[in-house]
């Protein structure tokens, strides 16, 4: 079995579901017990999920007064998680506050508050939408030839966008080292990110594990456990 390890958040399911529709067996971290070398040691792969706001001083910034902070010890665990598991070059998948833990870990910085700080952006979070696990948002323009768009092809009838659902406050203003952006929203947000010269890095802004029943983002999870399996 090709063992997915899971960042540890308050809504494990669509996540470890989609992980095991992919091929993959879903083992979620104990952030005291399981220790982040350990971890890249025995599982094929490392999937971050979403959460709260990194500490903004771990990029060198004061806090937004919108500023919530995820589950103690989550910030430093996760960077260490990704560092180890991009040095031993584990495939890494990371998503919403995952892609800004990867950003983050490379030395990226993080725009605090999208409604606050950038002059006309559109709507990343749907306050009040029915159910905003499923609610699409807004458009991303994927990169011709990256990872991501070459992933989304056989699902799109329009291979250079895609709507996503998006519910998120933060965004990745600085890339990381390594990092490509490879999805924008049409506001400029950076809603993508993929480390070419890794096995398999990417990052999306949007929650694809919330479709795992209809499928439009199986590609990226399937991807991913075949290239932790290798
Ligand atoms: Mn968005």
């Amino acid at each position: 079995m090709t063992r997915i390890a899971i960042a540890r958040c308050s809504k494990l399911h669509d996540y470890e579901e989609s992980v095991r529709r992919a091929g993959g067996e879903p083992w979620v971290l104990d952030l005291a017990t399981d220790r982040a070398a350990d971890v890249v040691a025995r599982a094929s792969g490392i999937l971050l999920t979403g959460g709260g706001d990194i500490e903004p001083s771990l990029y060198g910034e004061a806090p937004h007064p919108t500023f919530a902070a995820a589950e103690a010890g989550r910030d430093a665990y996760e960077i260490e998680l990704v560092r180890r598991a991009l040095e031993a070059d584990v495939p890494v998948f990371a998503i919403c506050r995952g892609v800004q833990v990867l950003n983050v870990a490379r030395g990226g910085t993080l725009i605090q508050d999208i409604p606050s700080q950038v002059a006309s952006a559109l709507q990343h979070k749907r306050e009040g939408a029915a159910d905003p696990a499923f609610t699409l948002a807004h458009e991303v323009w994927l990169e011709p030839g990256s990872r991501l768009e070459l992933l989304m092809r056989d699902t799109l009838t329009d291979i250079e966008s895609c709507q996503v659902n998006s519910r998120h406050h933060q965004a990745i203003k600085s890339t990381g080292e390594g990092l490509v952006t490879v999805a924008t929203a049409p506001d400029g947000i950076i809603e993508a990110v993929e480390d070419p010269s890794r096995r398999f890095c990417l990052g999306v802004q949007w929650h694809p594990e919330n479709f795992y029943r209809t499928g439009e983002f199986r590609a990226l999870f399937e991807e991913f456990v075949r290239a932790a399996t290798r």
